[in-house]
């Protein structure tokens, strides 16, 4: 029995049926035309496209590859099927990093590749989920409106004034975690995988298990003295908070959800795909402003 389940019962039934059936897994590309598409672009996750579609507006057409809930970039493998889904796109945006490293085999001659772990300089070993990281997010727009501008350069001035607003709506971000730092600077905090960590790590607040939660991503078993400490810290209500990513479970974590529970821990759901209806920067707002009550709460 594998130690990480990773998918939610009702994906799992999905999947069964769709075996029994003998249906071949194929994950359905969304499709979104534009009235005036010029340049198209296909992205692994939703959020990425939801940062290209605010740069490149009306003129730019996009395709998400994993838009089904529950679904797991980091252990996803494509099937042949959904390469032939995919028809021919201007550009490719993943988040690499070897969080969706997998897409990195989509080869179309003309498609230009644009990774975010190589415009944000990730390094090996570090967190993989970028769209966490405002300035890797901020790094990614300003590339994509340059790459638009080479693509359609009638438009450059519209993908600009587009970049313009968004580094706005950063700023407004920027104020939040200002606020953060000013009133829970060093306050500690644990998290049950690393998702999330990268926003977290603006808001001043101490992520006690980074290790840890590495470890749980990563599959490698968590180790013994690590998880005691953290029990022990949840035990003693010495975290403020303890963030969790649903898609996520372990027995550890199961335990330390019980723990908390029962101590009284707030918790904070921190997910890895965008909420339908949410832009990227609606959706890190929505974060921080669950993480404030939490907060609170205990307090
Ligand atoms: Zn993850």
């Amino acid at each position: 029995m594998r130690l990480f389940q990773r998918m939610d019962g009702r994906v799992l039934t999905g999947i069964l049926v769709a075996l029994s059936l003998g249906i071949s897994l194929c994950v359905p590309v969304r499709k979104v035309q534009a009235a005036a598409s010029r340049v198209s672009l296909l992205c692994v996750e939703t959020v990425w496209c939801d940062v290209a579609r605010q740069i490149g507006g009306e003129h730019l057409e996009t395709q998400v590859l994993l838009t089904a809930p529950g679904l797991d970039p980091h252990h996803f493998q494509p099937s042949p099927s959904l390469w032939r889904s995919v028809g021919q796109v201007d550009g490719f945006l993943v988040n690499g990093a070897t969080y969706d490293d997998w897409a990195l085999s989509f080869n179309q001659g003309k498609t230009d590749f644009l990774n975010a772990a190589v415009i944000g300089h990730w390094r090996t070993g570090e967190d993989p989920h970028l769209f966490f990281d405002p300035a890797i997010v901020k790094a990614v727009a300003v590339k994509l409106a340059d790459w638009l501008g080479e693509k359609a350069p009638q438009d450059r001035n519209f993908y600009q004034n587009n970049l313009a607003r968004f580094e706005n709506s950063l700023n407004e971000l920027d104020k939040k975690l200002i606020l953060f730092r000013q009133r829970y600077q060093g306050l500690p905090i644990a998290i049950t995988e690393p998702a999330g960590e990268r926003l977290l790590s603006r808001t001043g607040l101490e992520l006690i298990d980074k290790h840890w939660a590495l470890s749980v991503m990563n599959q490698t078993g968590v180790s013994a003295r690590e998880t005691a400490s953290l029990e022990q810290s949840v035990e003693k209500r010495q975290i403020h908070a303890l963030i969790v990513n649903p898609l996520v479970k372990s027995t550890q974590i199961n335990r330390l959800l019980d723990l908390a529970a029962q101590k009284q821990i707030p918790l904070v759901m921190i997910q890895e795909s965008l909420p339908s209806g949410l832009k990227w920067q609606d959706w890190m707002s929505q974060i921080l402003d669950q993480l404030f009550s939490a907060l609170d709460q205990k307090r």
